[in-house]
């Protein structure tokens, strides 16, 4: 009574286009009726098909009769099966990308690289998960496009595991090892084991790694694992592609193997680690240094993901995308270094970390104690965990008087770094920063 997904499957390649969402109904499309924290896609079945979806996947049998239901055991795992099905169909590269830190960044540097050469499919936007790596694998089009980078993201142990089971990728690379989703993992331990999942199944499957010769837990976990098809190591003197750092702040500048200079829109040392990623693939598949340094200059961060804004003589790094211990190090370490004549730090809650909660933000706040900044301000309830080391710093349990301060305070000559998790929304306060 449960269709087979061989039958989804030939409906999907006769054409159908794949939805998840009401508000995104194409004619014709398959829609996929997943379940939510708050909500049941079940429930959304029929107005799908009114809005015109040609069949509904479905897992609720109390819905009743329909010729345009198919009904499935799970909605997700039939989505994710479906996926497995169109992987089987191409036989080229996928790159599969994972990492606590600069996934997307690291993941738009590569397909810039690679487009030079490929028709190169890549994750759009942030769609890293259980829904959006299937949803990346069917946007795949085996006739035209020659190779496919999937960003993995994950909170918890063996999601790895799962999307690289839909994704199979033949190579991967794991950006860095940090302190992200500290929660879900169960510490540092954790991380390293949920990580690991991309090296366990490229090494069982003799793929490709490319690894940073310069991260010792990444160099360690490497050599734990002794079965992999080929080991391209980056950031390294040995590695074929060697670029030399001249500056990295405000942005990347770097000199690439013709002894030409490149000059990025990236800011930051942990950038220059993303950027010697995506050169190192590049040269690993074939396409020319020249290019891939074009590439590399030309790509512009957006989404908030580590952007320069200049605002009249204030300059503005907004890093509000996403932030966790390991980022926010980095991204402070790289402020504190910027040999620049004021600085203005503003900075925003970090979700997800758990019982960890209270120790990281004041183990943050100690770090900027250490260095040398005009003004530091906090914003956020947990950001009250890092004032005892921090007695000068303006504190605003809310954005609604950080906002104001930042209105009734306007800079000139300065520069700001701007950082939070995803839902303390920093960017708002951009526009209030006179330009
Ligand atoms: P998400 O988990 O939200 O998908 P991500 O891993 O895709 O995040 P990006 O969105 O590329 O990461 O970058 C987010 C922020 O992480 C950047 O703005 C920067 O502050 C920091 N970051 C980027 N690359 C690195 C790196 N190599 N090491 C440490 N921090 C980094
Ligand atoms: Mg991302």
């Amino acid at each position: 009574m449960y269709t087979p997904t061989e039958t989804i499957y030939d409906i999907y390649t006769n054409g159908a286009k794949i939805s998840t969402d009401t508000r995104l109904i194409t004619p014709g499309c398959i829609f996929f009726a997943l379940k939510g924290d708050k909500f049941d896609g079940n429930q959304y079945a029929v107005q799908a098909l009114e809005k015109g979806a040609g069949y509904a996947v479905v897992d609720d049998a109390s819905l009743g009769e329909n010729p345009k239901f198919l009904l499935v055991k799970d909605v997700l795992a039939s989505l994710q099966d479906l996926a497995r099905h169109h992987r089987k169909t191409f036989t080229f590269p996928v790159i599969g990308l994972t990492g606590s830190n600069g996934k997307t960044t690291t993941k738009e540097l590569i397909a810039k690289v690679l487009s030079m050469k490929f028709n190169t499919y890549a994750t759009k936007g942030n769609l890293n998960n259980h829904i959006g790596v299937p949803l990346t694998i069917l946007s795949v089009d085996c006739e035209k496009h020659e190779i496919v980078i999937v960003e993995m993201g994950a909170n918890h142990q063996e999601e790895i595991a799962l999307l690289c089971s839909i994704a199979q990728p033949t190579h991967g690379l794991i950006t860095n090892i940090g302190k992200a989703h500290l929660e879900g993992f169960g510490g540092m331990p954790g991380i390293i084991k949920g990580k690991g999942e991309l090296y366990d199944y490229l090494s069982k499957k003799k793929g490709t790694v490319f690894v940073n010769a310069g991260n010792d837990t990444l160099m360690e976990m490497v050599s734990k694992r002794r079965a992999f098809g080929e080991i391209v190591f980056y950031c390294s003197p040995t590695s074929p592609v060697n670029p030399e750092l001249i500056e990295e702040s405000p942005v990347v500048i770097y000199k690439g193997n013709n002894q030409r200079s490149v000059t990025t829109h990236l800011p930051g040392h942990y950038n220059f680690d993303n950027i010697c990623a995506a050169l190192a693939i590049g040269k690993h598949l074939g396409v020319e240094d020249e290019d891939a340094h074009e590439a590399i200059a030309n790509y512009q961060p957006d989404n908030n993901r580590s952007q320069v804004v200049q605002k009249g003589s204030n300059t503005v790094i907004m890093d509000a995308y996403n932030a966790n211990p390991s980022s926010m190090a980095a991204a402070i370490k790289n402020f504190a270094r910027m040999d620049v004549s004021r600085k203005i730090l503003i900075l925003g809650d970090m979700f997800e970390l758990g019982d960890a909660a209270p120790e990281e933000h004041l183990a943050l706040g100690k770090q900027i104690a250490d260095e040398k900044f005009d003004i530091v301000i906090l914003a956020g309830t947990l950001m009250q965990h890092a004032l005892p080391a921090l007695p000068k710093a303006y504190y605003f349990p809310d954005k609604f008087s950080l906002h104001n301060w930042v209105m009734d305070n306007p800079q000139e000559n300065t520069h700001f770094l701007i950082k939070g998790s995803r839902g303390m929304a920093l960017e708002t306060i951009l526009p209030l920063i006179p330009g």
